[in-house]
């Protein structure tokens, strides 16, 4: 983007906002009955990105040797979640305050603002030192639901809050059904679910959410090496993925949470300041072991070379889904001052939105237009959106001036727009324009198939 035409960093969130609204990548959910805090739902062209983003991780992840996948189910054992600490450590320290009532995380004070619109610009840490809070207490994230008919205290059981601990207990079914040896991974992708205190920042912090995560079992002696190994592989595939590199940043956290030896975040600038995307921990053999302890069965490994035999380490890759969406299209959303030709044959400029997502993740491959609805373009048009329908999703659309397609597409990230012109009635060939640089080729038409696979084949 020129300099000049810098997009203002606050403005941008509330440009994301309406697009995903406008374009129907996402609603507020239940929004006819006035939304549900925290909660959101993926339109038509958010589901598509979204599928993109946990596909393109899953192949990433699983197709490797030594990594398998699961799907193990949201509801587990309530023990579960005794064993990993949550019952007892997974809460935040809440705050009320006495004259605005509103609620907050005690540790986040001062990116807060203050709940009394009165006082603008002013942060919630100086109500605190004004002693306007209540004391903090702690609040358990995990929600709370009763298995089977009864609402009583021996029927509870949690949603979520994690994908790992699904992978953890299916340790050992893992390892026997695929027969894999130390060191190898098992990833799982899903919903998971926190009752957070505060939601905000959009699609950042939810309280119904995606995950995408991978535990890579080791032995203890080579956790530093696989360690670094993760952290590169992850930081590689963002970048892979299309982010900015100086949009992206590593967190090395000096308080380690109580299983931890050691932790990294990915960190990426969204436009309310840099936030964690990933986290990459070596957990060490703490979630094995107390599973072990809980459950009273053996989660270890036999060596059969060396003959030992011990619970593997752990490291960890966390990333949220529904966080990497966001941050995609953040990182993807940008406007430039491009040229028009105006119908009367002169020309002006105007202001494109353009969604500059990778390819791989683009809601839609490519869109058709017949340039004029005459002489059966739409005709050939039709048929090259549905042979190429086979594959690839791609849009059809023959209203409003070519122009005005070509901007509907670009605002939705669609990385290739072919027409059919009348020379297409001659020769068989069509245009087909690329979004970034709006270059424009002519290529025959039998030809798009295979040139959608090239420019889409993973690199
Ligand atoms: P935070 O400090 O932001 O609450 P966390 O350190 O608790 O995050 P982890 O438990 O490490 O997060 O979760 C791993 C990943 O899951 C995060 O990097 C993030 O991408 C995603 N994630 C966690 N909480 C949420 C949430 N409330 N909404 C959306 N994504 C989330």
């Amino acid at each position: 983007m020129p300099e000049n035409n810098k997009i203002k960093k606050k403005d941008i969130t509330d440009k994301i906002v309406s697009l995903c609204k406008r374009r129907g990548f996402i609603f507020q959910s239940s929004e006819i009955y006035g939304g549900l805090n925290g909660c959101y739902d993926y339109g038509p062209l958010g589901v598509e990105l979204l599928r993109n983003v946990k596909e393109v991780w899953w192949k990433e992840m699983t197709f490797r040797e030594n990594v398998e996948g699961i799907d193990a189910s949201i509801l587990m054992h309530p023990r579960v979640w005794e064993a990993s600490g949550h019952v007892e450590h997974f809460s935040d320290p809440m705050v009320d305050c006495k004259e605005c009532k509103a609620r907050f995380r005690a540790d986040q004070l001062e990116e807060s603002d203050c709940g009394n619109k009165g006082y603008k610009g002013r942060k919630a840490v100086k109500c605190f030192e004004e002693g306007k809070f209540t004391e903090a207490r702690n609040f358990n994230l995990m929600f709370k639901t009763f298995i089977g008919p009864l609402e009583e205290s021996s029927s509870i059981v949690y949603l979520r809050p994690e994908t790992a601990q699904g992978i953890y207990v299916n340790f050992n079914n893992v390892k026997e059904s695929s027969r894999q040896k130390l060191p190898f991974g098992i990833a799982q992708l899903g919903k998971a679910f926190r009752n957070e205190i505060n939601t905000k920042n959009f699609l950042y912090r939810t309280r119904e959410f995606e995950q995408m995560e991978m535990q890579f079992f080791i032995n203890p002696a080579e956790d530093l090496k696989w360690f670094e190994y993760w952290k590169e592989e992850r930081m590689k595939w963002f970048i892979r993925m299309g982010m900015k590199k100086e949009k992206l940043r590593w967190h090395v956290h000096e308080k380690l949470a109580h299983y931890a030896k050691a932790a990294v975040d990915i960190e990426f600038e969204f436009p309310f300041g840099w936030g964690e995307i990933e986290g990459i921990h070596n957990r060490t053999d703490y979630d094995l072991m107390r599973h072990t302890e809980f459950s009273g069965k053996k989660l270890e490994y036999f060596d059969d070379v060396t003959k030992d035999r011990y619970i593997p380490y752990v490291i960890e890759t966390s990333a949220g889904a529904s966080r990497s969406f966001y941050a995609f299209l953040c990182n993807a959303y940008d406007e430039e001052e491009v040229e028009k030709e105006n119908s009367d044959g002169t020309k002006s400029s105007e202001i494109r939105t353009v969604l500059r997502l990778h390819p791989l993740l683009a809601p839609v491959k490519a869109a058709v237009f017949p340039l004029v609805n005459r002489d059966g373009m739409q005709e050939i048009a039709v048929k090259i959106t549905e042979d190429l329908r086979k594959k690839f999703k791609v849009f059809y659309d023959d209203s409003g001036a070519v122009g005005r397609r070509y901007r509907r597409q670009d605002e939705c990230g669609t990385p290739f727009c072919i027409t059919v012109d009348s020379e297409t009635l001659y020769d068989d060939s069509v245009t087909i324009r690329e979004r970034d640089s709006m270059k424009q080729e002519r290529i025959h038409k039998d030809r798009l198939n295979e040139y959608l696979n090239s420019k889409l084949n993973d690199n």
